[in-house]
C-alpha cells in the first residue's frame, strides 16, 4: 500500500531522489567503463543491485526509522563505504573515484560540516580497505572517452542538483522568515488593539456615559484610598454632595432630553472647576459627589459656591427653550466637622438635606445646625 510521502522527512525524500537519478547517471558511467573491461556476471548483478535496489532499501530503512535524520546520515556513510568498495574493485579509475569522492563528501559536509567530510573519507577508505583485503589491490586509473564524458556529465549534474536544492531551501527559508515576521507584526498589532480596548473598557467601567464623569463605583474605590491617605498623613478631606433642585419639574416641563442636557451642563461645570487630584462623580440620577483631597471646609465651600453661581447663571438652550436650574449642596470635611472619614458621604448627605429644607439653591456645611451622624 502506498504511504503518503509528504510525512517523510525532507532529507530522506531528497536523498532518495538524488540516489535514484544521480545513481542512474553513475550507473551509465560505470557501465560504459565496465564494458571495456573483462567483467564477471557477479559484478554486473552487484552493480544493478547497487543502483536499483539499494536506493529503495536505504529509503525504506530511513523512512521507518524513529529518528529519520540520524538513519539518513547512516545511509550516507553506507553510500561512502559502498563507493569505497566499488573504487577498489574497479582499480580506482580516476574519474569514477573522483565522482564517488565528491558526492559522498559533499553530502556529508552539507549536513555535518567538516566532521561530516572526515567521516565520508573514513567510510570510503574503510570500504576500499575491505575490498583490497578481500580481493587484493590493483590500480587501473584510465577510463575510455565515453566513460570520461559521462563522468564529467554526471558530476556536473550532481553539483547542479545540489546547488539547486540549496537555492530552493534558501528561498523557502527566506519566505518562511518573512512570513513569521509578518505574522509577528500582525500579532503585535492585534495585541496593541486588545490592550487599547482593555484600557477603553477599564475607562468605560469607571465612567458615567451621560456626563463622562466618574461613576459611583470609582468614587467608592477612590474614597477608600483617600480615607486611608488622610488618616495616615493627617490631611483634610472634603466631600461635596450636589443635587439639582426640582429636577423632576424640568423633565416634566421640557422633556427627558432637556433634563439630560441640564445634567451634562452641571457635569461640565464641575469637571472644569476641579484639580487633577479631585474626583467628580455622578452619584446617580441628578446627584453628584465631589471628593476634594487635602482641602479644608472653607476652601471647599468657596469652590462649591463658584459652581453654584456658574450653574444657576447658565442656561441650556433647547429648541426655543432656555432652561435654567439651580442645585443645593452639602459639604462635610474630615476632621473639621466630620470626625469619622468613613461617614463623610453620610454627613454631606445630611447637610444637603438641610440645604433642601432651608429653601434650595444653597450650600450647607456639616456642623452648621446639621446633626452629624454618629
Ligand atoms: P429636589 O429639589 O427635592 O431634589 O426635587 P427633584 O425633583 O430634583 O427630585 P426627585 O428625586 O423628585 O426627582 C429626580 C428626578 O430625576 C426623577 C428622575 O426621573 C429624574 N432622573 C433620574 N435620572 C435621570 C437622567 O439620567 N436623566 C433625566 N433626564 N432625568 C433623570
Ligand atoms: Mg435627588
Ligand atoms: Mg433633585
Amino acid at each position: 500500500m502506498q504511504r503518503d510521502t509528504k510525512n517523510v522527512h525532507w532529507v530522506v525524500r531528497m536523498n532518495r531522489r538524488n540516489r535514484t537519478w544521480c545513481g542512474l547517471l553513475l550507473f551509465g558511467t560505470m557501465v560504459s567503463h565496465l564494458v571495456t573491461k573483462e567483467t564477471g556476471a557477479l559484478t554486473w548483478v552487484l552493480l544493478v543491485a547497487q543502483y536499483f535496489a539499494y536506493p529503495q532499501l536505504v529509503y525504506l530503512y530511513a523512512r521507518r526509522a524513529s529518528r529519520p535524520m540520524r538513519a539518513e546520515m547512516n545511509n550516507l556513510l553506507l553510500d561512502g563505504f559502498c563507493f569505497g568498495v566499488w573504487a577498489a574493485v574497479l582499480g580506482f579509475p580516476i574519474w569514477i573515484t573522483f565522482i564517488f569522492l565528491v558526492t559522498v563528501t559533499v553530502n556529508m559536509t552539507v549536513f555535518r560540516g567538516k566532521p561530516g567530510f572526515v567521516q565520508a573519507i573514513a567510510a570510503m577508505t574503510a570500504g576500499a580497505l575491505v575490498a583490497i583485503v578481500a580481493g587484493g589491490f590493483h590500480f587501473s586509473p584510465e577510463t575510455g572517452w565515453p566513460a570520461t564524458i559521462l563522468s564529467i556529465l554526471t558530476i556536473s549534474i550532481y553539483v547542479l542538483v545540489v546547488a539547486d536544492s540549496a537555492y530552493h531551501r534558501a528561498v523557502s527559508l527566506h519566505e518562511a522568515r518573512e512570513q513569521i515576521r509578518a505574522n509577528e507584526q500582525a500579532l503585535m498589532h492585534k495585541l496593541e488593539q486588545i490592550s487599547a480596548l482593555e484600557a477603553q473598557l477599564r475607562e468605560q467601567a469607571n465612567r458615567d456615559p451621560l456626563t463622562g464623569l466618574f461613576n459611583r463605583r470609582f468614587f467608592d474605590a477612590t474614597l477608600e484610598r483617600e480615607i486611608a491617605r488622610c488618616k495616615r498623613d493627617g490631611h483634610s478631606l472634603s466631600v461635596v454632595m450636589i443635587d439639582v433642585d426640582h429636577f423632576k419639574k424640568i423633565n416634566d416641563t421640557y422633556g427627558h432630553q432637556a433634563g439630560d442636557e441640564v445634567l451634562r451642563l452641571l457635569g461640565s461645570i464641575l469637571g472644569e472647576g476641579v484639580r487633577a487630584s479631585d474626583v467628580v462623580c455622578r452619584f446617580g440620577g441628578e446627584e453628584f459627589l465631589v471628593l476634594l483631597p487635602s482641602m479644608g471646609t472653607q476652601a471647599a465651600q468657596e469652590r462649591a459656591e463658584q459652581w453654584r453661581i456658574a450653574f444657576s447663571t447658565t442656561s441650556v438652550l433647547l429648541s426655543r427653550d432656555k432652561i435654567g436650574a439651580t442645585f443645593s449642596a452639602g459639604i462635610a470635611t474630615y476632621p473639621d466637622n466630620c470626625p469619622q472619614p468613613e461617614a463623610l458621604v453620610e454627613c454631606a448627605d445630611a447637610s444637603l438635606y438641610c440645604a433642601k429644607k432651608e429653601g434650595r439653591n444653597r450650600i450647607v456645611v456639616s456642623g452648621d445646625n446639621v446633626a452629624v451622624p454618629t
